[in-house]
């Protein structure tokens, strides 16, 4: 009942010569089994998009600031964002919580600005190697939902949530899939026991150094609904091979 979703997270990679991916990913996935996601950075978004118009190929920001405009020198708004041709936005990325300070409650009201413009929020979560080691990976996840999404609003519609362990970024690393499992089943019951009946449709991601090689496991996991995919997703060789396996 959940439609899978594959997304792609570019980071700080891609100029005009990279939209030559998009062309080719569209025309690899004419109607694909899966949603299909591209958040590549804000200089390229609102040409994506003109480049996927009419494909199967959404296009989404990697952030946006909590206000709708005013003196925020370098930030991009929700409404921008929306005005650019995107229809989603990761928000809480770990390498945003590390690089900009971003808290929960930061994160959250972002959540807020993107759900009121009906931007689709991809809302991430993952702890650190440290916080494994000691055997905190539940409690963080369960603080990072907690203080992340927003009290209203929050269903299959709107919200997607991602688990991308900070270890396993961008590593090579990847957690076994009975690690993956007991953290997506922890976010799935959190949620419910959260928001009701509707999380049973919102989609749970896993992020963190999948490949095409590791997807398939990955997706055949319990309670992953996807993939959020940084290094695999800038070829579209690459990221068509994962949506592929989905
Ligand atoms: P990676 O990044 O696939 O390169 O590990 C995932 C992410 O940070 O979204």
């Amino acid at each position: 009942m959940r439609r899978k979703l594959a997304a792609g997270n570019w980071k700080m990679n891609g100029t005009a010569a990279s939209l030559a991916e998009v062309e080719a990913l569209a025309k690899a996935h004419p109607t694909p089994a899966v949603d299909v996601l591209l958040c590549p950075p804000a200089t390229l978004i609102a040409r994506m998009a003109d480049r996927a118009e009419g494909s199967a190929v959404a296009v989404g920001g990697q952030d946006c600031h909590a206000n709708i405009s005013g003196a925020h020198t370098g930030d991009i708004s929700a409404e921008m964002l929306v005005d650019a041709g995107a229809t989603h936005v990761i928000l809480g990325h770990s390498e945003r919580r590390t690089d900009h300070a971003e808290t929960d409650a930061i994160v959250r009201a972002k959540t807020e600005a993107a759900l009121a413009r009906e931007l689709v929020a991809v809302v991430c979560v993952g702890e650190t190697e440290a916080q494994r080691d000691a055997g905190q990976t539940l409690a963080v996840i369960k603080a990072q939902l907690a203080g992340s999404l927003p009290d209203a609003g929050v269903d299959g519609a709107t919200t997607v949530i991602a688990y991308e362990p900070v270890w396993a970024i961008g590593t090579g690393r990847v957690p076994t899939l009975e690690q993956i499992a007991e953290v997506h089943d922890f976010i799935r019951a959190e949620l419910k026991d959260r928001f009701g009946p509707v999380a049973d449709g919102i989609r749970l991601l896993y992020g963190g150094s999948v490949k095409p090689s590791n997807a398939g496991d990955i997706f055949a996991t319990s309670n992953v609904d996807g993939a959020l995919v940084g290094g695999a997703s800038l070829k579209a060789s690459d990221f068509s091979a994962i949506i592929a396996a989905l």
